[in-house]
């Protein structure tokens, strides 16, 4: 039930990420369709002056409208999401280059800034635009461009020879310097969120990593890493021939705590405990939670004399400790049975050697450690 759940949730998130893009395209078409729109506007101006005839306009406004119909219905349809590239950013680049291509073609005497418009489609191809299709739209581009223009040698130019056409002509140019600009502040925009997304990425694998290392209550390693950490040691001692330890701590009676203060405090209580615990350590100690009020000490270069010093330190550490602040008139103790490795021994013999140690420190009264045999 659960794994179904999941399931959903996750085809839920999916669904609506697949619905923001969709509705991220259709604004990009809306921005495409008003960036031919301002193509279309100017054109109609240069024929005002009659500088070009009428029917460029008209041809150049429904190339514009044509193409940009054609993504939206593949969009509204859910057509796209069938293509391998569903921001239709090859199509959409190749149909504004040859729309700019076909004003050329049609115009001659305005090369000049329907060319430069090219900055303007590339831009928006830019954004969106992988490697392959980057190199087929520019071939495309660059043989399409060398075309038009051999085929129209002579009589290419710019309009430039009234005050007026060459206002049209500073402003078209100005329209495309500006559109490129936007298109930057947005790309820029991009960066920043990416930035966001990446530094969120970072911290939530941080925090994956603090759960599959550690224990959420007490911060000390848990299980798993001690396990994996005693494995470890133990491929050191092999080579090495350095002894070390493993010591398995149980806080005395501590159900009794519960019992007395509730099992919330209980929590509070493994909490202080594991800090107590780890201040009394070496620093080259390995600590953590084993399950319950079970922890588990690795003493790393440590033979039996040595860590049953240590851990004394840590049992008279917790003794003394003032617990009033944790829960008033609490007393705490804890009982440690330790076993020094024995090249050869598997990980669950170790283990078991210091629970049985541990097991007599208990059975010799608590509050005191006792070495494996
Ligand atoms: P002993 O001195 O023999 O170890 O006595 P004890 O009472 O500590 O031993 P026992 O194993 O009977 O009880 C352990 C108790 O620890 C029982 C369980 O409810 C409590 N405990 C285990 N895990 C947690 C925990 O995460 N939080 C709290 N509050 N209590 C826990
Ligand atoms: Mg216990
Ligand atoms: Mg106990």
């Amino acid at each position: 039930m659960v794994e179904v759940d999941a399931e959903l949730e996750r085809a839920d998130r999916e669904r609506q990420a697949r619905d923001r893009a969709q509705r991220t395209r259709l604004r990009w078409i809306a921005l495409t369709a008003s960036s031919y729109a301002i193509d279309v506007l100017f054109l109609a101006l240069y024929a005002g002056a009659g500088t070009v005839p009428a029917y460029v306009a008209l041809a150049y406004a429904g190339v514009g409208t044509t193409l940009c119909l054609a993504y939206a219905l593949t969009v509204m349809t859910g057509w796209n999401l069938n293509l391998r590239d569903p921001s239709l950013a090859a199509p959409s680049t190749l149909g504004g280059v040859l729309a700019q291509l076909l004003v050329v073609a049609l115009a001659p005497q305005i090369t000049f800034p329907y060319v430069v418009n090219l900055f303007t489609v590339f831009a928006f191809g830019m954004l969106w635009l992988g490697l392959r299709q980057a190199a087929a739209v520019w071939a495309l581009a660059m043989a399409g461009s060398g075309a038009v223009l051999y085929l129209n040698e002579g009589r290419l130019g710019v309009a430039a020879t009234s005050d007026y056409e060459l206002m049209l002509t500073w402003l078209f140019l100005s329209s495309i310097l500006s559109r490129t600009l936007v298109l930057a502040i947005y790309s820029n925009g991009l960066r920043a969120r990416l930035a966001e997304s990446r530094r969120k990425l970072a911290a939530a694998l941080d925090q994956i990593r603090q759960l599959v290392d550690y224990d959420d209550l007490t911060k000390a390693f848990n299980r798993r890493s001690l396990v994996a950490r005693l494995g470890d040691e133990m491929s050191r001692a092999q080579r090495t021939h350095v002894p070390f330890s493993v010591a398995m701590l149980d806080l005395d009676s501590f159900k009794a705590v519960n019992d007395r203060y509730g099992h919330a405090a209980g929590d509070e209580v493994l909490k202080a405990f594991a800090a107590v615990a780890q201040a009394a350590m070496r620093k080259s100690d390995v600590f953590g939670r084993y399950g319950g009020e079970e922890f588990m000490l690795i003493l790393t270069a440590s033979g039996t004399a040595g860590s049953a010093s240590a851990l004394e330190r840590v049992c008279a550490g917790v003794a003394a400790h003032d617990w009033a602040e944790v829960a008033p008139g609490l007393k705490l103790t804890v009982s440690a049975g330790v076993a020094e490795y024995r090249e050869g021994e598997a990980v669950e013999q170790l283990i078991n050697r210091a629970d049985a140690a541990l097991y007599e420190a208990k059975r010799a009264g608590r509050n005191r450690v006792e070495a494996a045999a």
